[in-house]
């Protein structure tokens, strides 16, 4: 059917051939060379997914952003865009899969995420489901097998050494009752209904002829519940095992007998997830009978049922849990437990702590709501993620206040040259001894306040800074969950830190509008002090070129760039003499040394410039007189149209030059 110039059709048909063929299907015996070719079809659940991961790549990280006891850190390309800021609690899953596919100890354990809500944990768990479900590695599985099993389980323990060897796999598996009943069945039986029981056994020999077990490809799906199980315990009373380990049938073991494996009802979650993996929600909130049967499942990879009514059944899977700190704590502190802890591997997911990966995080919820054609202004998101980030923050006596901590683990400057002496490492190990960010305010919270701030402007279209501000502090007023001690943090936090730095920022953001050849002249500036710094520093006077004149550098420009920097009067022979170790350093890497290279000069260099414009800033906003005059509006208006050229709309613009004339004119 043609839509317009476009054949859907074809579109159909060409995305369809650009799939893997499936359904392949063929007897073990096939399934044996298969594997042979490529042994990673054979692959133990752990494995497939670490496999998985690492198919999509991984980037390496900055040796600044590692901290002690993450030497080896990197991204994992696979959860790019996805999810943000967990690049130390994805490595601790990536180390997990990785003991899981060595069949090391650590990896026969049950795998808990323990963070608060929306820390990104749930959505790493989503994100698992999906990688398995689109994996090109393929999957085949017995055909009529009810828990979807392995072909190599078939191979007589016996005979697995050879098998082992030939084709360099390893073989934990049993073969399921059902599949136990079928090789032990003699071929060509039939029930009462006369329907074929698929036996393999040879009557002549008396045994099963095990390579002719049917097998078919397999495809990994949630929604079909095909080799992904989710479990959420419900209510503590009515917690029942059959809803993890599938139940007996009480007619057909009628029929059929206790024993008789068609009388088994192989529907749990655990055997859902065979193959797979089980996504555990809430994993604490269920009862100590589950939890002991779901570590019997990690460490010996067999369903015992406590009762002892229900077989034995091989399962392999990647067991993951997640459960927030308070179940934790709980669950840690309750002496009962003790047997269990060990047998759980605790991965703390706390909540993002880098500013913008928050503001990313924002972004992407954003893209995935309603409000996406609304115009978010500049720093507005950035207000709320800083808010956010420092909510979470833990105090250190080795940094000045929570923002200069929360500047530090964004990677920005902090006001003293001194920056690159602070250990961020160390600070960054403090706070994860200390559960930083295990409590404090959640992107979800922050969502909610964006969108009561747009709920209360909906026809403007736009939303800006203050409107989050305002926001954030009516939600810290009504947000339900929040106790008054963190209430009243909150609200402090705002007054105190986040209003403070938005003001600064505001006040930036308008200086440059006004500002139009801003970048030539901070070069300028920038090249006339390094020009007077390296003549300082070699004793050298400075030689005017078209004069030929000779004079002494110039100090009073240089100190007053560096007062700006932080560099103190004693300092300034060290600053300058490092600045030309950076620029050595730069030059070597083969980059260019103008006034971005270095940060806390690029800063100075900026307030330096913008110092001498407050003037007429002030003037052109603040007078009442003035503001009437041509001239004035006139440069009013090229300060609106600079703010929408650097992604403002008409009404954040105004609704910013109105707020910082208000700080102007209280400055007096
Ligand atoms: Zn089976
Ligand atoms: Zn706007």
């Amino acid at each position: 059917m043609l839509n317009g110039a476009v054949d859907y059709r074809e579109i159909i048909l060409k995305q369809r051939e650009e799939k893997p063929i499936m359904g392949w299907k063929g007897t073990v015996l096939d399934y044996l060379k298969m594997a042979k070719d490529n042994p990673e079809i054979t692959s133990i659940a752990t494995a497939r997914m670490y496999n998985a991961i690492l198919k999509y790549g991984v980037n390496s990280v900055s040796n600044d952003r590692k901290i002690i006891g993450y030497d080896d850190l990197v991204t994992y390309e696979a959860f790019k865009d996805k999810i943000y800021g967990t690049e130390e609690p994805l490595h601790d899953l990536m180390k997990f899969l990785k003991a899981g596919a060595f069949r090391t100890e650590t990896g026969k354990r049950i795998l808990l995420l323990v963070g608060p809500p929306s820390s990104g944990k749930s959505s790493c768990v989503y994100y698992l489901k999906r990688i398995l479900e689109q994996d090109d590695t393929p999957k085949y599985v017995i055909d009529g097998c009810p828990i979807h099993e392995e072909p190599l389980n078939m191979i007589p323990m016996e005979d697995r050494p050879y098998w082992e060897s030939a084709l360099g796999v390893k073989i934990d598996g049993q073969p399921c009752p059902a599949c136990q009943f079928r090789l032990q069945t003699p071929i060509g039986t039939v029930d009462k209904q006369g329907n074929d029981l698929g036996g393999l056994l040879d009557p002549e020999t008396g045994h099963p002829r095990w390579e002719d077990m049917p097998v078919v490809q397999f495809k990994f799906s949630e929604h079909l519940r095909n080799g992904i199980g989710v479990f959420q315990p419900s209510d503590k009373i009515s917690q029942n095992e059959s809803e993890l380990i599938g139940r007996i049938n009480l007619s057909k073991a009628a029929r059929f007998g206790d024993n008789d494996p068609r009388a088994y009802l192989f529907d749990g979650a655990l055997e859902v997830a065979n193959g797979g993996m089980l996504d555990f929600i809430e994993l604490l909130k269920s009862d100590e009978r589950l939890l002991y049967l779901l570590i019997t499942v990690a460490q010996e990879k067999l369903i015992k049922s406590p009762g002892g009514a229900f077989p034995q059944i091989y399962i392999d899977s990647f067991l993951v849990g997640h459960t927030n700190l308070t179940e934790y704590e709980k669950f840690i502190s309750r002496k009962e437990n003790e047997a269990l802890h060990d047998r759980i591997y605790v991965i703390k997911w706390p909540l993002n702590l880098r500013v913008s990966d928050e503001v990313n995080i924002y972004r992407k919820l954003i893209r995935e709501s309603e409000f996406k054609d609304i115009h978010v202004s500049p720093h507005a998101l950035e207000i709320a993620a800083k808010f956010a980030v420092i909510t979470r923050l833990k105090p250190s006596t080795r940094c000045s206040s929570l923002i200069e901590k929360m500047k530090l683990y964004n990677d920005e400057v902090v006001s003293d040259f001194k920056k690159e002496e602070v250990d961020i490492k160390s600070i960054r190990k403090e706070g994860r001894d200390e559960d930083e960010g295990m409590s404090g305010i959640s992107p979800r919270y922050i969502m909610n306040a964006l969108n009561i701030a747009l709920g209360t402007k909906e026809n403007k279209k736009c939303i800006n800074p203050m409107d989050i501000i305002r926001s954030l502090n009516y939600c810290a007023e009504h947000h339900i969950g929040v106790s008054p001690e963190e209430k009243s943090k909150y609200v402090e936090l705002l007054k105190d830190n986040i209003v403070g730095e938005y003001k600064e920022t505001a006040l930036k953001e308008v200086q440059l509008a006004f500002f139009n050849a801003y970048e030539p002249q901070a070069q300028a500036l920038f090249e006339n002090y390094m020009r007077n710094a390296e003549a300082f520093c070699r004793g050298e006077k400075l030689i005017d070129e078209s004069s030929g004149e000779q004079s002494a550098p110039d100090e009073k420009l240089m100190r007053s760039i560096e007062e700006l920097a932080g560099v103190p009067l004693n300092s300034k022979r060290e600053f300058r003499n490092g600045l030309f170790v950076h620029k050595a350093a730069a030059l070597e890497r083969g980059e260019e040394f103008n006034f971005k290279t270095f940060l806390v000069l690029k800063e100075a260099i900026e307030k330096n410039l913008l110092g001498t414009l407050k003037n007429v800033v002030s003037l052109t906003l603040t007078d009442p007189i003035k503001s009437l005059d041509d001239k004035t509006k006139r440069r009013k208006e090229n300060v609106i149209d600079n703010l929408i050229d650097r992604g403002y709309c008409k009404s954040c613009a105004e609704a910013l030059i109105n707020f910082v004339a208000d700080i102007l004119r209280r400055q007096g």
